[in-house]
């Protein structure tokens, strides 16, 4: 297993934002976290990136125990719903940048970044500067700089929340093509059910503060462990 995710207890005051959670992500595979806003998907994906501490509970990332570890030292890549690029910078340079402040061999960067560029296809655009893409090529510039510090997880928060329907539907098959290449353990969090089952391996269904249930989009039809969890994923079309 790639996270593990044992006893985590979180409260804001006297908010109980997650309770009891254990939790098994394996190495290699797109996981999604579903549930409703305000259930705690950020808030746990946040603790497993060190952005957030627990207040109780271990995170272990590859054997490792990184509970107490800094973000920076967790190795993990991050898409925000509004990635936050650098607008003074090209395109080549955002993806760069992580590269860059991590000072690998000029020659290893000028490498990933071409690289990079041409798995998200946007080697004719390195030159530009991000405000001169379109919203989906901006995720993808995301994914490509999330993706070139060759990251041991890969974190998604609604990463395509804010684009159009066509777009959504376009970066959707873009995260399952690029993660069938690279094969990074992901966790990707969203709230829309259509999202989850088409995308991923494995789903955990998380409402408010707990884990609902761990499964296959095929399982979580079939079996739903919940009053709640059928409910969610609504009646089969
Ligand atoms: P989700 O991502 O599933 O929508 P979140 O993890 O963002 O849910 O939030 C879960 C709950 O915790 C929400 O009710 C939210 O208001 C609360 N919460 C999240 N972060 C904070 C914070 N920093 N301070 C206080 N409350 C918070
Ligand atoms: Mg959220």
């Amino acid at each position: 297993m790639s996270i593990e995710i044992s006893q985590v207890n979180k409260n804001f005051g006297d908010f109980v934002a997650l309770e009891g959670i254990d939790l098994s992500i394996p190495t290699g595979q797109l996981t999604a976290l579903l549930g409703p806003s305000g259930g705690g998907k950020s808030t746990l994906l946040r603790i497993i990136a060190g952005l957030e501490d627990a207040d109780s509970g271990r995170v272990e990332i590859e054997g490792v125990d990184a509970t107490r570890l800094p973000a920076q030292k967790r190795n993990v890549g991050f898409v925000f719903q509004h990635y936050a690029a650098f607008k003074h910078m090209t395109v080549a340079r955002n993806i760069a940048f992580g590269l860059e402040i991590r000072k690998r061999p000029k020659a290893e960067i000028a490498a990933k970044v071409d690289e990079m560029l041409e798995l998200v296809h946007l080697g004719q655009f390195r030159d530009r500067l991000p405000s001169q893409l379109s919203g989906g090529q901006r995720q993808r510039m995301a994914l490509a700089r999330a993706l070139a510090i060759e990251p041991t997880v890969l974190l998604l928060d609604e990463p395509f929340g804010a684009l159009d329907a066509k777009v959504r539907k376009e970066l959707r098959d873009w995260l399952r093509r690029l993660h069938d290449e690279v094969h990074v353990t992901t966790v990707f969090v969203t709230h829309d059910q259509e999202e989850a089952l088409e995308v991923a391996d494995s789903i955990v269904v998380i409402n408010d503060g707990r884990i609902e249930q761990v499964g296959s989009p095929d399982e979580l039809y079939d079996a739903p462990a919940t009053d709640f969890v059928l409910s969610f994923l609504g009646p089969v079309t």
